[in-house]
Order: structure tokens, then C-alpha cells, then sequence
């Protein structure tokens, strides 16, 4: 999409701190990080948000690249033991860029509180 920042990024026209990627995600430091590790992790398509996901046809393979990514982005960060894995959908979920990505936090005591 033309004007989506998560897709300039995705096609590395955009600058970012780039922690992995494949074929079919990229994952990079949030440029706002609320705690001590924060990445995002998003297929490079774009798709709007995770309730469109559900509608795509390689919904399940874009999920398996995803949960790959944040396993191995754990691994890298030494945070497998504790970490969460966040998606806001909507403007009313908070969402505020609208290429589906996931928050993957931690590197820090995350409390069980989610709001
Ligand atoms: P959300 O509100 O769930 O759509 O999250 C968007 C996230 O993207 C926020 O945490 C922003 O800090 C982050 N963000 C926006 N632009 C960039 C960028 N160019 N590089 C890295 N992170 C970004």
C-alpha cells in the first residue's frame, strides 16, 4: 500500500532497527518502546489488521511465521521465559497503524493486569 509506513519498511525503504525476517514478516524495535524489549513483528503484506487476517487465505501461514518470529525474537532477547504478544485492532482497539503487527514486550515484570 503507497502510504502505509509498515510497508515502506517492509520493503526496507523506510529506516528501522530490523531483528529478523523472512520471507513473509519482518520484525523491528518499536521507536516507542513501553518497556524494555519491545519489537514488532508483521507480515509484510499488507493487511489492515487482524480481523481482516482472519479473512485472508494464507491466514494460517502467516500465524505459523509470526509465532516463529516471536519465539525466536524471545530467544534473542533472553526473555523466553516472560514476555507478551499484543495486537490492537480497530481505532477503537488502539490501533493506530493500520498494517497488522504484533507487540511482542517484555525484558521486564509485566504484572498480569491488561488494561
Ligand atoms: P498500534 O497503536 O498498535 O498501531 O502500534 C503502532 C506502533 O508503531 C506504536 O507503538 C509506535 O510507536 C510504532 N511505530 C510507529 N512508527 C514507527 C516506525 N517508523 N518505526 C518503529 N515503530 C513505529
Amino acid at each position: 500500500m503507497q502510504d502505509c509506513i509498515f510497508c515502506k519498511i517492509a520493503k526496507h525503504e523506510l529506516e528501522a532497527e530490523v531483528v529478523y525476517e523472512n520471507d513473509l514478516v519482518i520484525a523491528f524495535k518499536d521507536a516507542n518502546p513501553v518497556t524494555k524489549v519491545h519489537i514488532l513483528i508483521m507480515p509484510k503484506e499488507h493487511i489492515k489488521n487482524f480481523y481482516e487476517l482472519a479473512k485472508h487465505p494464507q491466514q494460517a501461514l502467516i500465524m505459523g511465521a509470526v509465532t516463529e518470529a516471536a519465539a525466536e525474537i524471545a530467544d534473542q532477547f533472553n526473555i523466553s521465559e516472560g514476555f507478551r504478544v499484543i495486537t490492537n485492532n480497530g481505532r477503537a482497539g488502539g490501533q493506530s497503524v493500520f498494517h497488522l503487527h504484533f507487540h511482542l514486550i517484555g525484558g521486564q515484570e509485566l504484572g498480569m493486569k491488561l488494561v
